[in-house]
């Protein structure tokens, strides 16, 4: 449903806005999909539909600057493993075994998980093999589908695929799904190529990059572009981090992951001695949960930890809740290129929202909204979720269609994967 005046009443605003502010009692309108106006007592004439966000935080929908949204259809089905095990079951194993109806039910679950988290943006950096368009298809058909802001990072194709994709699907930048292409770098004569595409195409980049000195390298190949997001950057070499400021690019960090999976520290301080602020990531759906309320605890947890604990430099600020909130939402827009779209509730941007309930037992009493955000809530707080103007979540109800439906799927693959064995 897309009302096209819809006013958001009474709720405590944190903007995310550094010119706006908090503001502690405020409605927010919405004409046409945009936000056009952000102050107390708003006139209700011609409104379409009220959200009642008395005794709420309203804030801009949270960013994912990488997941790979796929593997949702795996779902938990690699909490233990390390980096070199999950390459070996997830890419080398379980991938293959994927139908493209499979890859679509994979995305299309990672968007609805994202939603209802309150997750307005998603970068889905896909990462599986694509050996037919139909495969492209499935995996695109359940972006547009969902509601969901993306950004769709081709990979694992061929070029004259993302050529289609970019000119008959994804050629427009400021809509809801845009594209972008996962250039992984390989031999020189490919990373050269990935960088050839990108610059045909028109489209930003994101790789993923740990230890040694793969910026450099990318300068030294010539393709170190502006708009590039590097994944993790954990354990790069002097100067790296630097290199990726001072060439326009950006740093999407997953504490999660980072810590279980084996990527080294996750380099919070570092980034903030380079000048960096990173976006925050889930990554991969089998080992963690798709909400952006864990990314944030543990960037906080790990932040601090490594400077407390000397693993970072002892002279580095300590993180605070306010900065990881900001991470997660207009942090995540600045990597992906969106911050003119998105990541904050400025009057002129696209209305991603979300209304979070304070009088549940695990939040209340809210001495500070931000503590409230980062140290308190979880998805159940979610309330109202508004992507483009058009409500998604309300009263804490995912609202899509087939929902039953596709949690059947999702049973069916996973006896399918196991062979029929029962869960556990
Ligand atoms: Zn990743």
């Amino acid at each position: 449903m897309t009302p096209t005046r819809l006013l958001v009443t009474g709720g405590r605003v944190l903007t995310m806005d550094p010119a706006l502010g908090e503001l502690p009692t405020a409605d927010v309108l919405v004409e046409g999909g945009r936000i056009s106006e952000i102050r107390p007592a708003i006139d209700a004439d011609g409104v379409h539909e009220r959200i009642d966000a008395h005794g709420c935080l309203v804030l801009p929908g949270f960013i994912d600057t990488h997941r790979h949204m796929w593997q949702a259809a795996l779902r938990g089905s690699g909490a233990d493993q390390t980096l070199a095990q999950y390459f070996t079951t997830v890419l080398h194993t379980q991938a293959p075994r994927l139908t493209a109806d499979d890859l679509n039910l994979g995305n299309l679950l990672s968007a609805l998980g994202a939603l209802d988290a309150g997750v307005t943006t998603v970068q889905d950096v896909s990462n599986v093999a694509k050996p037919t368009e139909e495969h492209t298809d499935a995996l695109l058909d359940a972006l547009t589908g969902s509601g969901l802001r993306s950004v769709f990072a081709y990979g694992h194709g061929t070029a004259g695929d993302a050529r289609r994709v970019r000119s008959r699907r994804l050629h427009t930048k400021d809509a809801l799904v845009t594209m972008a292409l996962n250039a992984e770098a390989g031999s020189d004569d490919a990373t050269r190529r990935n960088g050839a595409l990108a610059d045909e195409l028109d489209l930003p980049t994101a790789l993923h990059v740990r230890g040694g000195s793969p910026v450099s390298r990318l300068r030294r190949l010539g393709v170190l572009r502006p708009g590039t997001v590097f994944i993790h950057g954990t354990g790069m070499a002097a100067g790296e981090l630097e290199l990726v400021r001072d060439s326009g690019g950006a740093l999407s960090i997953a504490p999660a992951i980072e810590m279980t999976m084996g990527h080294g520290l996750p380099p919070f301080a570092a980034a903030a001695t380079a000048g960096l602020r990173p976006g925050l990531s889930v990554d991969v759906e089998v080992a963690a949960p798709s909400d952006m309320f864990t990314q944030m605890r543990a960037a906080l947890q790990v932040g601090r930890f490594a400077v407390l604990q000397g693993h970072a430099d002892p002279a580095a600020p300590l993180l605070t809740a306010r900065q990881v909130l900001e991470f997660a939402t207009i942090g995540g827009a600045e990597t992906l290129g969106l911050a003119d779209r998105t990541g904050s509730l400025t009057p002129g941007k696209q209305a991603d929202l979300i209304v979070l309930r304070t009088d549940r037992p695990g939040v209340a009493p809210v001495y500070d909204p931000v503590a409230a955000v980062v140290s308190a809530m979880d998805r159940a707080d979610v309330d109202t979720v508004i992507v483009d103007g058009r409500i998604l979540k309300r009263a804490g109800r995912l609202l899509h269609a087939g929902l039953p439906g596709l949690l059947a799927r999702a049973e069916e693959l996973r006896a399918r994967m196991t062979d029929g064995r029962p869960a556990g």
